[in-house]
């Protein structure tokens, strides 16, 4: 399946200052995370809950969490301080689409706010199906999708449960509803013409040598670039005691994964919570004296 949409010019202007999207724009152009999606919807292996999402997120300081309300006076301040602020991200700590009202309501104030804004949705995918058209009408056009799998066999050393219409799946089945949802979400995406990136988390021994099948596939729904990531163990995650996948071995399926899909190499795994350029992260400045007490 092919992008049916030829890329706007108005999503390509965009995309050139979507420091994530495009590396030469990263030392340009800000971003900023807007913690409001605490909740999530299924339970990865390398998920430490007390953390920020490791699909986008590096473990670290627990962000705050902030009401839509807030994430807009939040954004206003910040703005007033960063000219070169162009993204506006929701990336957890949870999942952005299973905190969908939340997610939905900060980016209608965000935009009546700003219009100019470029938002940029993380999610795992589950959900996508269901919100994918309201994310389009929304005005959103760059998304990120981690998928670690498209076999259920695999997914199910990856993923502990997965919760689904009000029940919960685990093993295979759990893995292969989330798989078929992600797939049938990127499609619809790219299909209404928006950019998707794809995450994958690389993990020695259990999808290493699946990940160029996971790029081919994901090229074929319309993906225009993935982010092969490294397994950073969280503590307390179910993967603590796993090896940290080396980055020599990273760079290396990168290369591979190069001739198929363009890859994003300057990926910081930002906290949910990241303000600034991507190598420079001011979020400490911006935060709420009070919360930051309490963390
Ligand atoms: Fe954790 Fe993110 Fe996985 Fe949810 S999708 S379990 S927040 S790593
Ligand atoms: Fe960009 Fe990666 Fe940071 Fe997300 S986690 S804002 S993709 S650099």
């Amino acid at each position: 399946v092919k992008n049916i949409h030829p890329l706007s010019s108005d999503i390509q202007k965009k995309t050139s200052r979507h420091p994530c999207f495009t590396c030469g724009a990263s030392h340009k152009y800000a971003r900023m995370h807007l913690p409001v999606a605490p909740a999530c919807n299924i339970s990865c292996n390398y998920c430490n809950r007390l953390f920020d999402c490791l699909h986008e997120s590096r473990p670290g300081v627990t962000s705050e969490i902030l009401t839509p309300e807030a994430a807009l006076a939040k954004y206003m301040g910040v703005k007033k301080h960063m000219e070169n602020l162009s993204v506006a991200g929701i990336a957890g700590p949870g999942d952005a689409l299973a905190n969908w009202e939340s997610t939905r309501r900060t980016i209608e104030l965000i935009k009546e706010y700003d219009p100019e804004v470029i938002f940029c949705l993380s999610t795992n995918g589950l959900m996508l199906p269901e919100y994918a058209s309201e994310i389009v009408k929304l005005g959103v056009r760059h998304v990120t999708v981690t998928v670690n799998c498209l076999n259920p066999a695999i997914g199910e050393k990856i993923y502990h449960h997965v919760h689904y219409q009000g029940k919960r799946y685990q093993g295979a089945y759990g893995a292969s509803i989330l798989i078929q949802n992600q797939i049938a979400g990127i499609k619809e995406l790219t299909s209404q013409g928006v950019l998707v990136k794809v995450n994958i988390v690389m993990i020695q021994g259990i999808n290493d040598s699946h990940v160029p099948v996971i790029v081919k596939n994901v090229k074929d729904l319309g993906a225009s670039l993935t982010n092969i990531m490294p397994l950073i163990p969280a503590g307390g995650s179910t993967f603590e005691n796993y090896s940290q996948t080396s980055m020599r071995d990273i760079k290396i399926m990168r290369a591979i994964c190069e001739v198929v899909l363009p890859q994003m190499s300057h990926c910081r795994q930002c906290r949910a919570d990241a303000i600034g350029l991507l190598g420079d992260d001011r979020s400490l400045e911006f935060r709420d004296p009070e919360v930051a007490k309490e963390t």
